[in-house]
């Protein structure tokens, strides 16, 4: 079976990290997700690789849906999207983000990536929703996380079925493709049942 994505949420980086490749990235992914006539869903914010994403998708008369708080609005959301939604809390945004799209993945980003990838990977687990979950591993940024998260596996807190849920990849292209190939998984999160 192969998954259509036309729309995909990108969670990245709301500052522009360390040097050029990050926002070179951003631009790739962007230029790609027009190529293949991809709606970006994002966080509605104008900074950083955030905000180097949808410029690169709106330039090229892409789609852009932007999902963001009312707080962050204020201070940090893009003026010039397709489409945005303003709701409530953080917890609103991720829930929504995941909704509207066909398919999560991350680039490179802190605190905030990490915890909205590794939701939409955890709700997966759960069978809570069945969309592909990536990670653009730009620069190998992301090899510590990979490899802690093979510990988890090593240590039976986690199975290596839903350490896989995670396609990786340093290629957009690569990585789209991965995603539209993505079985979800159907196995119990727990160890000894078949229940949960
Ligand atoms: P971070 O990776 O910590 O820079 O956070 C950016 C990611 O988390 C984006 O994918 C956003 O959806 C979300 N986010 C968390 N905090 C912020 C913020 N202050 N401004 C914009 N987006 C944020």
């Amino acid at each position: 079976m192969s998954n259509k994505i036309s729309k995909i949420c990108v969670y990245c980086g709301s500052n522009e990290g360390n040097g050029p490749d990050y926002m070179k990235a951003a631009e790739q992914l962007g230029k790609l997700l027009i190529e293949r006539n991809i709606e970006l869903v994002y966080g509605g914010a104008g900074v950083g690789i955030m905000g180097k994403l949808a410029d690169t998708v709106l330039k090229g008369g892409g789609h852009v849906t932007g999902i963001i708080p009312e707080h962050l609005h204020k201070k940090v959301a893009h003026a010039g999207l397709t489409q945005i939604k303003i709701v409530d809390t953080m917890h609103t945004r991720k829930a929504m983000m995941i909704d509207y799209s066909d398919a999560m993945i991350a680039m490179p980003g802190g605190l905030g990536t990490f915890e909205e990838i590794l939701e939409a990977v955890t709700w997966q687990q759960l069978r809570l929703h069945t969309k592909p979950c990536g990670l653009l591993n730009v620069n190998r940024y992301y090899e510590c996380l990979l490899k802690f998260l093979d510990n988890a596996v090593a240590e039976r807190f986690m199975k290596q079925e839903h350490r896989d849920i995670l396609q990786v990849s340093s290629d957009p292209a690569e990585l789209l493709d991965l995603l539209e190939e993505n079985e979800p998984v159907e196995i119990p999160k727990l160890y000894g049942r078949d229940d949960v």
